[in-house]
């Protein structure tokens, strides 16, 4: 049985808003009956933009995570809502506009907050997965076609397949310790979720002060080397996927025989930029 799934990668995302815009041209003021009803023109956000930056100038990023109802398969709010909210063949979560009437509550049920009120219409509301464009034939979901990057990828495939595929590309899905087996998957997720610990190596020769290419960077943790790099043409290295809250590290710099004193900075909750580290090479 093929099923729909998500997979959107954050390096890939910058941010244009067309999906979260294509979502509010299709349902603002469009009731579509047996699927649900108009979303409200202000108030809701049925594609939700995460964005966090890290780092600090010179060495920043930003990341961008666009964010929905996941369609759960063991969805939280199908147990809450008491035949108001239902999974299809297909994958897709559909709450019901009419038997979800008054079920303010179901907005507590959703771990990932993609359950909006409709004051209105006293109705919770979430994304559609565009359900009733998929079933008249179209191939992917409004959001896909109009993301101009190609951040956002709808398969419909079986979930072995899918299991595979996630596992081979390195995909993840939003808090899978919840075990509500989203089927919104990411790639390069780290990007929001992790940190980073960067730098510059800068050689001092005859009293020149340059950009070092090629100094090899170590990163160690408790005194062993956890990764390893070449700094690049500006002489910048970049430890990347770092836990948050990972304690005490050292970065050590070699080239050509010479070694800089070791460096130790700490990980909590920010990305490190540690500035610069002079190498004495003559
Ligand atoms: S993301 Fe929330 S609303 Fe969507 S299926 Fe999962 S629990 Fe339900
Ligand atoms: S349309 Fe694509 S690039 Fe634009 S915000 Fe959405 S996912 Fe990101």
């Amino acid at each position: 049985m093929k099923k729909w799934n998500l997979v959107i990668d954050v390096a890939e995302c910058h941010n244009c808003n067309n999906c979260f815009l294509a979502v509010k041209d299709e349902y603002v003021g469009n009731d579509i009956p047996g699927y649900c009803a108009s979303q409200p023109l202000h108030g809701h956000k049925w594609i939700n933009i995460l964005s966090r930056e890290r780092g600090r100038a010179p060495m920043v990023d930003a990341a961008y995570v666009p964010t929905s109802c996941n369609h759960c398969d063991a969805a939280p709010c199908i147990e809450a809502g008491r035949g108001a909210v239902k999974k299809r063949e297909d994958g897709i979560v559909l709450i019901d506009p009419e038997a979800a009437k008054g079920r303010r509550d179901l907005l507590g049920a959703c771990p990932y907050g993609a359950i909006w009120w409709n004051e209105e219409r006293s109705l919770p509301q979430a994304w559609p997965f565009d359900a009733h464009l998929l079933d008249r034939g179209w191939s992917a979901p409004r959001p896909v076609q109009s993301c101009p990057t190609g951040a956002m990828q709808a398969l419909k495939i079986s979930d072995a397949e899918m299991a595979q595929r996630a596992r081979r590309e390195g995909l993840q899905t939003l808090r899978p310790e919840l075990g509500t087996r989203p089927r919104i998957y990411y790639r390069n997720l780290h990007r929001y979720t992790r940190l980073f610990a960067g730098g510059t190596v800068l050689g001092t020769r005859g009293g020149v002060v340059d950009c070092l290419a090629g100094a090899r960077v170590e990163l160690l943790k408790d005194g062993s080397t956890v990764a390893a790099l070449d700094t690049d043409a500006f002489g910048d290295f970049k430890f990347d996927r770092l836990e948050p809250e990972s304690g005490a590290y050292e970065v050590h710099v070699t080239h050509a025989g010479h070694r800089s004193a070791p460096v130790p900075f700490e990980l909590r909750q920010e990305s490190i930029v540690i500035g610069d580290i002079l190498l004495q090479l003559t």
